[in-house]
Formats: C-alpha cells, structure tokens, sequence
C-alpha cells in the first residue's frame, strides 16, 4: 500500500516509511491510497468471531499487502491483550469500555500497535535507533510509554508540563526507567508540543538522530484504533441492537472518530457519527459556519480533549474531498455537540444517580451528546468511553461524592520511583541534551 500526504507536495511513501517518519515532508498526514472494504458477509459474520478474529480481517485489509499474515496475527495479539465490552448504560444507550489495557484509557490500542509495528521494522531492516518524541497532558505520554516499554530499537521521550499532569498519570510515564526518559518541562502543554515540532525542524538534530512521532497523526497508531468500532459493532449484533447505530465519539485531535469514518468507509455499518467536544469547539463551529478556525485550546475537566486545532482534521477534511460540497457531506455523516465543565459534571452526577454508572468526564461528553441528539426508538447509541474514571478519581469523587477503587494496574504504577529530567522551555536546552543522547 502506498501512503500520500494530506498536502498532496510530498512524494508517496511506503507503509515503513510513513511509520517510521510520522509526518510526511511537506507536513501532511499520510493517507492509505485506498481503502479496501470488507465484504458484506464477512460483516454479517463478525458477531461468531471473536476481538482478535475481527482486528486481523481489518489489519489485513489496511496491512496485509505490507506485511506477512503470521506476523501481522502476532502484532495484533500482542496488541489486544484486553476486551473492549459494550456496556448497557440506560435504555438504547451503551458505554463501548476501552480503558482495560494497561494504562486503562484507549489509547492503549494504538500505541501498543504501534511500538510493535515499528519494532518489526527495525528488527527487519536493521534500521538505527529510532527516537519517539511525545508531548503530553497525560494520558498520551502513559498509553506511549508503556506500549513502546521495552521494544528493541526504539527509545522514547516523553515530554510533559511540569506540575499540570495529575499525580496518577505523572507515576504511568516517570516510573518506568528502560528506553523511556521523562523529561519535565517548565511551561505549558503547548509548550512541550513547540518542543516536539521544533525537533522535528531542526536539521542538526535529524542528522544526530532519526527521531518520529507517537501521536495520532501517526498511520500506525490512529488505524488500528478501527479494530474496536468493529467489535462493538459485533457485540451488538449479538444482541440484535446493530441495525441503526449511533456512535458518539469524545474528541480531541479527532484520531479517533478519524478511525471510525474509516470504519464506516470499510463498509461497516454506522448510521451516523457525533463528534463530542468540551469547550475547545472548533470542530463544531465548522458544522455550523463551513469556517475552520484553529484557537490555544482551553483548560476542561476533560482535559484529553484540550485541543485547539484537531490535527486529524485535515484526514477528515481528505476523506470527504471526493464531493463536490464535502461540508454538506460532512454534515450528513457527522453532528458535533459541545459541553461546558458544569455541563460535564452535571451529567456525570445524574447518569450516576439515575443509573449507578460511572462516567469519566470524557466519556460522558460522549454520553450526553447521544442524550441531546434524541435517538429514535429503533436507534442504538454507542459512546466511546475513552477513560477509567479512576484516571481521574480526585475530579471524579468530587463531582459524585464518591471515594472509587483505583484498579490494581493503576497501582503498581504508583509504587514505582519517580525518574525524570528537568528541562526548560527554551529550544536550545532541549537541543543540547537531545544532542547529547
Ligand atoms: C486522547 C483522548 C481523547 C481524544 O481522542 P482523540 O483521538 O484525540 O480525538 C478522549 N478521551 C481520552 C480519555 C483521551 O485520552
């Protein structure tokens, strides 16, 4: 398969090296040329296979001309060490769970597809050592860290806003030690992308080292992120609840409900898509005006979704761009909600008291955008929960007066050591101890 770029000036690339370089050259995301569906009977039959069954029928659609069944098989069953259960949550509403990997948040799928992905190819060319830079707010940095731990070839550094990650997510990336160095930065969020963006520039430093990015911008994290929209799809079937599915879909730069259009675009078959936003709306300003106005994103309780400019836009904007209105055509497939942080907790609280369910405040943007879209009675709605609620216990005992077990994964976390590097702002410090490595 060949990979092109959403700039259209870079030359295609191989599936290797769209995963080794992350960003195409002329700063374009990668695009599969094509994408091949799935036929209808195979769709009809996934409800008699199992999770890892149905995540090879759709690896092997987007990476089968590149890599050898077997070893595709094996990647994906390293990969999918965990469930992703559909959960009733009230009447024709369910929770799609995909925080029982190890960093109990979904990004756990893409990142461990990923770090084997790139390891395979490592191992297979010989490559040298390749050099994961990742900014994060917290939940990137641990699904990265731990997915990538211990993977021959590759080293990461993670780089995060000192004091602004919460005490539980800092353990998940500064404990681990091995090929991963956590680099503390004093500034911003945004701050530690700038850091990120300017290593990517910075000719001496590419000479020095090859260095790639884990974000979803990356083809190998964001594609297999569809293996799930394809097992919940399956599970409703089972049940007889899969004619007119809704998916809402909790977002920040949109890898994941990128993933899911790929999905629909396979042929799966999803009624329509919501795209649930906190208060960094730019998404839905562009549903509304046809305008995209990239903003500094804005502080919320879901702070995974903190994104001013949703970098996987410019995949969605691609995938519509056969139309001749692709926004009319966008509008058809995709609606937008956003909710304030009073907002959040407010459902948080009467989806607890009303049903006992505990919703983490990402995924209950997700929730409550199925609530406001007033599914019809034969619809059934799915949300995304992104999150285990215990990510973010101190915000979540708060809202529901709750004191919530943090699950034993999350605690091993906590008992490791503390490693990390201080660094500041500045470019230049970043540099010298980059070229130092
Ligand atoms: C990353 C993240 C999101 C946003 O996902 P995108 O693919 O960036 O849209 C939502 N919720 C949680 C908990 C996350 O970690």
């Amino acid at each position: 398969m060949k990979y092109y770029s959403t700039n259209k000036q870079a030359p295609f690339a191989s599936l290797e090296e769209a995963v080794v370089k992350g960003l195409a050259s002329d700063k374009g995301l990668f695009m599969p040329e094509s994408i091949q569906p799935i036929d209808k009977d195979v769709i009809t039959d996934l409800k008699n296979k199992t999770f890892h069954e149905i995540a090879c029928t759709v690896a092997q659609a987007f990476f089968g001309q590149d890599i050898e069944p077997d070893t595709l098989n094996e990647i994906v069953k390293d990969t999918l060490s965990f469930e992703t259960p559909v959960v009733n949550v009230r009447d024709n509403i369910y929770s799609l769970e995909l925080f029982h990997g190890p960093t109990l948040a979904f990004k756990d799928v893409g990142a461990r597809f990923m770090a084997r992905l790139l390891g395979y190819f490592i191992q297979k060319e010989g490559l040298k050592q390749v050099n994961v830079l990742v900014a994060t707010s917290g939940d990137t940095g641990s699904a990265v860290a731990n997915g990538f731990l211990g993977v021959p070839g590759i080293h990461v550094y993670v780089l995060y806003p000192k004091g602004k990650v919460s005490p539980i997510q800092e353990c998940q990336f500064t404990t681990l030690g091995q090929n991963i160095t956590a680099l503390e930065i004093d500034g911003t969020f945004d701050d530690c992308q700038a850091l990120v963006k300017s290593a990517f520039m910075d000719e001496a430093l590419n000479q020095h080292m090859k260095l790639t990015s884990a974000n979803s911008i990356n083809v190998a994290r964001f594609l297999p992120q569809s293996f799930y929209y394809f097992n919940a799809y399956a599970q409703l079937d089972r049940i007889g609840e899969a004619d007119e599915l809704v998916v809402s879909v909790p977002s920040g730069n949109f890898g994941n409900i990128t993933a899911g259009i790929f999905a629909y675009w396979m042929g799966l078959p999803i009624k329509r898509f919501i795209a649930a936003n906190n208060r960094n709306d730019v998404f839905l300003e562009y549903l509304n005006t046809g305008v995209y106005t990239p903003r500094p994103s804005v502080s919320t309780l879901a702070n995974a979704m903190d994104v001013g400019n949703p970098s996987n836009f410019a995949r969605i904007l691609d995938l519509f761009g056969k139309y001749e209105d692709p926004h009319k055509e966008i509008c058809k497939r995709i609606s937008g909600y956003r909710f304030t942080d009073e907002e959040i907790a407010a459902t948080m609280k009467q989806t607890y008291t009303e049903t006992g369910y505990i919703l983490d405040p990402h995924g209950a943007c997700g929730y409550q955008a199925l609530v406001n879209n007033h599914l019809t009675p034969n619809e059934t709605g799915v949300f995304l929960e992104t999150a285990h609620p215990a990510k973010f216990k101190g915000v979540v005992d708060q809202i529901l007066s709750t004191d919530i077990k943090i699950p034993a994964k999350l605690k091993a976390f906590m008992q490791g050591k503390k490693q990390s590097i201080e660094l500041s702002k500045d470019f230049e410090g970043f540099k010298q101890f980059l070229l130092q490595q």
